[in-house]
């Protein structure tokens, strides 16, 4: 498969060789006849180099297929005229069987070239086609009028005679500005494709106008460089063919050039009208007369429908918020570029909080932000890359090359799309998961849905695994059905009252080892799972807009166990852990508040966990919520404390009664010394600025009693007691206590 494509790939090279050395060889003094091989084995080869587009690629087949038969045409023409003359037949001043083969080139090309204009155009097509109605007929008018005037034997010639004189220059240069006028009146940067067949075509016209001009002076001889440009149509087109079209993203309409192709073509045709005289042939007048009907005729649809139809081609390609491609243009674009020589890769980007944001700040807010992430990614994307808004907070990036070269992209995308944003009077930050999948080049290529479908795979596992970038795998398949039952059982869990449950875990004092609290954790009580933890479903619940819904039923349980307690004549806080959702939205604090009436309980029973991480989404709206909840009387807690941002002049700023030191560095109090100077360190400043100290993850005595000559208040770990049911904690007794080393 790779060989036949390298080999395919070629054919275009052949045919510049060969025209180079024609162009060569049409300078040099050599035989006629050398150069008329050339010529035949330029256009041939050309013609092979489409035909193997054709056979080796998908895209656009019928239209490149419409090329091949014009240029094997073309080429065939050559053969028999220079080769084979005896087959000519028809004999001098009729039609002969060279030229019947060459002027396929022109039908066919220019339905070649319609079937590739039409998906550039989509619903501007009937005006392409109107311009093309003005054009042809006005160049053939003027070139008609100009050769009738530097020709003037052709007024005697018969009519086939003056058609075989001037089809060759009129049809080129028809051929040439109808490219030119269809591709400037679409939408999108005109590209690479367009300017080979652009050039290889308008050099075949200068040549064949030089060619006729010659003529009508008898000074055309064979042997110039004149002779290599007739071949330049075809070369183009071969070159174009192995080139691939790439459909830029600036989808804007271009009136003022719509209206300029009828208006020249109008000048044209009344320049010819204007000199009438005798000598003209009675076709050019009507070819002038056409145009200048089609040209009213076009304008007359411009006028009325342009509008229109413009708005309706960037409705059906581009989202409306950030002007960026949508989804059908991605798959439109992909259909294009799957099956070219190169390999393509698709990024697919998510959002992380967005929907925070959104229903936080307001849609205002979010659309705003979305429309400025959305031109970062564009002055990220390189150059021949396509970006596009899939819908909601998704985004998809098309890039030229294997996953393996876009990775380190990818994750610079991450990253600066994790920077925040000023929206108004906010700063607003969200996070961003990248997912990449790719095709790989030529007859193996993917096909798009294929692509998206493994593209968003790896994007779901990188959002589950908190990571910048994944990319597809076959093993991720399995997994990713897996974990959509997960969302679905998750949804299940929360409106079903049995299956979220809370397990207490006591805080207790570090010197006395009274139990002066519990934190409430979650655990999801799974119907065939089993008790399945925290870590394993709380992100999922986040990225599926949960939380708030969670945080409600955990507040809701807890307070049940707090309840309990106080009943029992044990009446100590319960801390909640909360999420960045709930401290965004306004409510949060009117519903706990509402929750503890709903319990009959104050507020002292009550603490609140937070993250730092959770302040840094949007600080002054934290803040105001942490306000509200402290003027409630609800105490708070820093959770984690040393895995963030830390630093102790921030802290400040927080209005929280207690900083829990992270486990990590609890852990390693009695063996690293530094993880020892940062806990002795944070429990004086934090003292210093009336804060109550907890250390978390105590597993042994000798922790503890670290822990303790450090000052540390409040100590929480396996060493007392791991989190369980409320019916199965053990209240501490003298014998079950640890008791501290002498
Ligand atoms: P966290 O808030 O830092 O909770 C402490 C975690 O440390 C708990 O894990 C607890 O079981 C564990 N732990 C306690 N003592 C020890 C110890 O001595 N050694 C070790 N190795 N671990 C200890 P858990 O219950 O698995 O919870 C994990 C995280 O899930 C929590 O970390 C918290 O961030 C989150 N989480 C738990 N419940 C909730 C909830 O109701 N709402 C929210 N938003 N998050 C929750
Ligand atoms: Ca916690
Ligand atoms: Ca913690």
């Amino acid at each position: 498969m790779r060989e036949r494509r390298g080999s395919a790939a070629g054919w275009p090279l052949l045919a510049t060789v060969s025209w180079v050395v024609l162009l060569a060889a049409v300078s040099l003094p050599v035989g006629t006849t050398s150069r008329h091989v050339l010529l035949t084995v330029t256009t041939s080869a050309a013609a092979v180099a489409v035909w193997a587009r054709v056979v080796t690629h998908r895209a656009h087949r019928a239209a490149w297929s419409c090329f091949a038969v014009g240029l094997s045409g073309y080429a065939a023409g050559y053969a028999v005229l220079f080769h084979a003359p005896s087959l000519q037949g028809l004999g001098p001043g009729r039609l002969n069987l060279s030229d019947c083969f060459s002027l396929l080139l022109f039908p066919a090309v220019l339905v070649g070239i319609a079937l590739l204009l039409r998906e550039r155009q989509g619903s501007r097509r009937l005006g392409a086609l109107l311009d093309s109605g003005t054009i042809v007929p006005a160049v053939a008018a003027l070139l008609l009028w100009w050769t009738t005037n530097a020709y003037p034997e052709l007024a005697m010639a018969s009519p086939l005679q003056v058609f075989l004189t001037i089809v060759y220059p009129v049809a080129v240069s028809a051929l040439a500005v109808s490219i030119l006028a269809g591709i400037v009146s679409t939408p999108g940067r005109v590209g690479r494709q367009w300017g080979l067949l652009i050039g290889g075509f308008t050099v075949m016209a200068l040549a064949e106008l030089a060619f006729t001009a010659q003529l009508a002076a008898g000074t055309f001889t064979f042997g110039t460089p004149l002779d290599a440009a007739f071949a330049a149509g075809p070369l183009g087109a071969a070159l174009a063919a192995w080139t691939s079209a790439r459909p830029s993203s600036d989808a804007a309409a271009r009136p003022v050039i719509s209206m300029a192709v009828p208006a020249l073509s109008t000048v044209a045709a009344l320049v010819v009208l204007a000199d009438h005289r005798e000598s003209l042939p009675g076709v050019a007048t009507a070819m002038a007369v056409t145009a200048v009907l089609v040209a009213v005729a076009r304008t007359t649809l411009f006028v009325s429908q342009e509008q229109v139809l413009a708005e309706r081609t960037m409705e059906a390609t581009t989202d409306e918020l950030t002007g960026l491609l949508n989804r059908r243009a991605l798959l439109a674009v992909l259909a294009d570029r799957l099956g070219e020589a190169e390999p393509t890769t698709l990024a697919l980007v998510d959002l992380d909080r967005f929907k925070e944001v959104n229903d936080s700040l307001g849609h205002v807010v979010g659309d705003n932000l979305l429309v400025q992430l959305s031109q970062r990614m564009s002055r990220l994307a390189p150059e021949g890359s396509v970006v596009a808004r899939l819908g909601g907070d998704e985004f998809a990036m098309v890039l030229t090359g294997t996953v393996a070269q876009s990775t380190g992209l990818g994750a610079f995308l991450v990253e600066s799309l994790e920077q925040t944003v000023q929206v108004g009077e906010h700063r607003v930050g969200v996070g961003a998961s990248l997912g990449l999948a790719e095709s790989p080049a030529g007859p193996d290529s993917l096909d798009p849905f294929e692509l998206l479908r493994r593209a968003d795979v790896a994007l779901f596992r990188s959002k589950q695994q908190l990571l910048d970038v994944e990319s597809w795998r076959p093993e991720l398949d399995v997994g990713a059905l897996e974990r959509l039952t997960l969302v679905a059982d998750l949804r299940a869990a929360l409106a079903d009252a049995g299956q979220m449950v809370v397990y207490l875990q006591p805080k207790n004092d570090a010197r006395t080892r009274r139990v002066v609290g519990f934190e409430a954790l979650v655990r999801w009580q799974h119907p065939t799972r089993g008790m399945v933890p925290p870590d394993e479903f709380i992100p999922a619940v986040e990225r599926a807009g949960l939380l708030t819904r969670l945080t409600e039923r955990v507040l809701d349980l807890a307070l049940d166990e707090a309840a309990t307690l106080r009943r029992d004549g044990r009446s100590v806080p319960i801390a909640v852990n909360v999420g960045a959702p709930d401290l965004l939205d306004v409510g949060f604090a009117g519903r706990v508040a509402a929750a503890l009436e709903r319990h009959g309980l104050p507020a002292t029973v009550l603490r609140l966990e937070i993250t730092e991480t959770v302040v840094m989404t949007d600080p002054a709206r934290v803040l105001t919520t942490l306000g509200l909840l402290r003027r409630l009387g609800i105490k708070l807690s820093l959770d984690d404390y040393g895995t963030g941002l830390s630093s102790l002049s921030y802290l400040r700023t927080l209005p929280v009664d207690e900083l829990k030191i992270d486990r990590s560095f609890v852990a390693r109090v009695t063996t690293d010394e530094a993880s020892s100077l940062i806990v002795r360190s944070t429990i004086t400043l934090a003292h210093g600025l009336g804060l109550t100290v907890v250390a978390e993850g105590v597993e042994d005595v000798e922790t503890l009693q670290a822990l303790a000559d450090a000052g540390c208040d409040v100590v929480q770990g396996y060493l007392f007691s791991r989190p369980v049911a409320a019916r199965d904690l053990v209240w501490p007794t003298a014998a079950t206590v640890p008791t501290l080393v002498p």
